[in-house]
């Protein structure tokens, strides 16, 4: 990878995720945001959250539907497959304008993630082009809520 170009043209960094990855099985960004028209605080899986998905995709709102983490609109420059954030263990996230301010939110999704080599040396490698946040672990859910509300309801359906 040559150090002098960046990983992606920050401009483009909705763009590109049209194109061929997907989150999958994903869902690490609707727990570790936050989501004010929700009223979801950051670290709590949101209340549409279910084992198999959005239960609410068709009306997520403006910023479920805007979002894009790094490593979807990486498509394979920097990330590979086994980088996803629910794989790895953190999440990029771009903040600010993409055109004048762009900086990177490194949310660590389970602990001591980031002393990790491979995320140091992509911490390192972003922060030749961008500002890079480290938003460390923090396991908010309780025994009460560590399930989201849509998954509560299919459990006890399920029992
Ligand atoms: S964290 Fe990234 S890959 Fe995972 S669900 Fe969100 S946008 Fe998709
Ligand atoms: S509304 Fe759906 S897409 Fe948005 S945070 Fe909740 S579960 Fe995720």
């Amino acid at each position: 990878m040559p150090e002098s170009t960046p990983p992606f043209k920050p401009v483009r960094l909705k763009l590109l995720s049209e194109n061929e990855r997907t989150c999958g099985s994903c869902t690490a960004c609707c727990t570790q945001l936050s989501i004010s028209c929700l009223g979801k605080p950051a670290h709590v899986p949101c209340d549409h959250l279910s084992p198999s998905g959005c239960t609410n995709y068709k009306n997520r709102p403006t910023p479920c539907r805007g979002f894009t983490c790094l490593w979807l609109a990486d498509q394979g420059k920097l990330f590979n497959d086994s980088h996803r954030p629910d794989k790895l263990g953190i999440m990029f996230s771009p903040s600010g304008k993409e055109t004048t301010s762009l900086s990177i939110n490194a949310h660590e999704l389970t602990p001591n993630t980031i002393a990790k080599p491979e995320v140091q040396h992509t911490i390192d490698y972003l922060r030749q082009f961008f500002p890079v946040k480290i938003l460390q672990h923090h396991l908010k859910h309780t025994a009460n809520t560590s399930l989201p509300k849509a998954a509560q309801s299919l459990t006890k359906r399920a029992a």
